[in-house]
């Protein structure tokens, strides 16, 4: 069949347990422990998370973003776009399932361009779920704007010698290695000058000026690093990829994640719709159910409406994924769903906070941590603006410009043509009366 809405029942099931699991037996973990995940275990946890872990291999759900020759078992992104559905609703489910960022990016990017002793030494561990990884490439004075970017890697010898600043570097504090982003050819465009590193987090140099945190959080929770790279002395095989590749690489990642950013937001905007429908069955104002209100019912229906909107083109693109296996074919809805993140989940939430009252902007409700998701979605990998303006880009290769003075559906001309298609016939008419 060439249309298909339906998940095949095999998969179907697997989702039933993941839903049931995550809900039952990982949930209680985002209570009791949040902002944890990207710790090392602690002798309290390990005994909890290890076997949870283990209950997602025996079902096959392991890194499901992995192709079987990396351990997972090469779903492709559709199925994990379903899977995302779901653990997207809990902050410890992606670690539990090996599917958390930036490790899936990082992981995806060394298993692309890394040499065998890379693997060994850092895919290895990061694939069975040992250590974490961090991806460094955001600059204090320049995020979206690479060509701002200062971070310099200089050849000395055998050796590269890695200096400069970086901002919000995720997971540094907790990570075993940090990819960096560095200019190794200043003479050139930054797209064919700068290179990756692999470096260790306890090389000599490696700078935590201060472990910044986001907006609720308190500083000891600060996971975005600002890190002074001073002097950082790493081996010649410390490169990922070949010297000038840092962009090629980039896009790898990015991509991917950006899609599976949006695959998780569709769990968020669906918590969001759930729990405001059950409020408005549950609260009474003025004489009625505030279901029965109006104003209310176009916010269910908005909502609904806007996450369904949402959710097609979400497992639209990751189909286009599997399909083509190139994100540059599918970069015009990656960077479309990209864009649409921020906004269904502020509205989607928004809704629903609004309906519970104080009780909604209270800390005793969740929708505090789900709100930061909006402005958080609108910056990670890249602000909406770069990417409309890539969905634009995108759009427009379809088209030229008109040949003359007028548009091609001027009406005029239109009218003009379709007189001359028509004259034979209409003569035949007029002949013929
Ligand atoms: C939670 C989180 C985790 C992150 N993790 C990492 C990480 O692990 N590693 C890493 O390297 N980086 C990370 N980042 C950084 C992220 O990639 C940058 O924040 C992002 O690229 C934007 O850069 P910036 O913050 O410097 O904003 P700026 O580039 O200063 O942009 C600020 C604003 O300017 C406007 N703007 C920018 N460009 C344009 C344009 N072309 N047209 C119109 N308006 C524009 C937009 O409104 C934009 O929001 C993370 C960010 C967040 C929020």
């Amino acid at each position: 069949m060439a249309w298909d809405f339906s998940t095949e029942p095999e998969f179907e099931e697997k989702l039933e347990w993941a839903r049931e699991f995550v809900k039952e037996r990982i949930e209680p973990l985002d209570i009791l422990y949040p902002h944890l995940q990207f710790h090392p275990l602690s002798d309290e946890l390990r005994p909890i998370v290890d076997p949870l872990k283990q209950e997602v291999r025996d079902h096959d759900l392991w890194a499901a973003h992995l192709g079987p020759e990396l351990g997972g078992k090469g779903y492709g992104q559709l199925k994990l776009a379903l899977l995302n559905e779901i653990l997207g609703l809990s902050s410890w489910a992606p670690i539990i399932f090996g599917t958390q960022a930036p490790d899936t990016g990082n992981a995806e990017i060394i298993a692309h361009y890394g040499t065998d002793e890379q693997k060994e030494l850092y895919l290895q561990p990061l694939l069975n779920g040992e250590v974490f990884s961090c991806y460094s490439m955001t600059e204090p004075q320049a995020g979206s704007d690479p060509q701002q970017f200062k971070t310099l890697a200089v050849k000395d010898g055998d050796e590269w010698v890695i200096n400069g600043w970086k901002w919000f570097s995720s997971n540094a504090r907790t990570s075993s290695f940090v990819i960096v982003m560095a200019v190794t050819d200043p003479e050139v465009s930054i797209y064919k000058g700068a290179s990756m590193f692999l470096v260790p987090t306890d090389t000599p140099g490696v700078e935590f000026e201060r472990h910044v945190g986001l907006t609720g959080e308190t500083e000891e929770q600060g996971m975005h690093a600002l890190i002074h790279y001073n002097e950082v002395r790493v081996p010649a095989d410390a490169l990922l990829g070949g010297e000038g590749q840092a962009f090629a690489i980039a896009q790898t990642r990015l991509g991917g994640g950006r899609v599976h950013h949006a695959m998780r937001s569709v769990a968020t905007c669906q918590k969001a719709l759930d729990l405001l429908c059950e409020r408005v069955l549950s609260r009474e104002t003025q004489g009625s159910l505030l279901a029965r209100k109006q104003f209310i019912q176009g916010d269910i229906a908005d909502s609904y409406a806007e996450l369904a909107q949402f959710r097609l083109l979400v497992l639209y693109t990751a189909w286009e994924i599997d399909q083509y296996q190139d994100y540059q074919k599918t970069r015009k809805n990656i960077a479309a769903i990209k864009m649409l993140t921020p906004k269904v989940v502020h509205d989607a939430v928004w809704r629903s906070m609004h309906a519970h009252g104080a009780l909604g902007v209270s800390n005793e409700m969740p929708f505090g941590g789900m709100w930061m998701m909006a402005p958080i979605m609108s910056v990670v990998d890249g602000p909406t603006e770069v990417h409309k303006v890539t969905v634009a880009r995108e759009v427009l290769k379809g088209y030229e410009a008109a040949p003359g003075l007028w548009p091609t559906e001027h009406v005029p001309a239109k009218k003009k043509e379709a007189e001359e298609k028509m004259a034979a016939y209409i003569e035949l008419l007029v002949g013929n009366s």
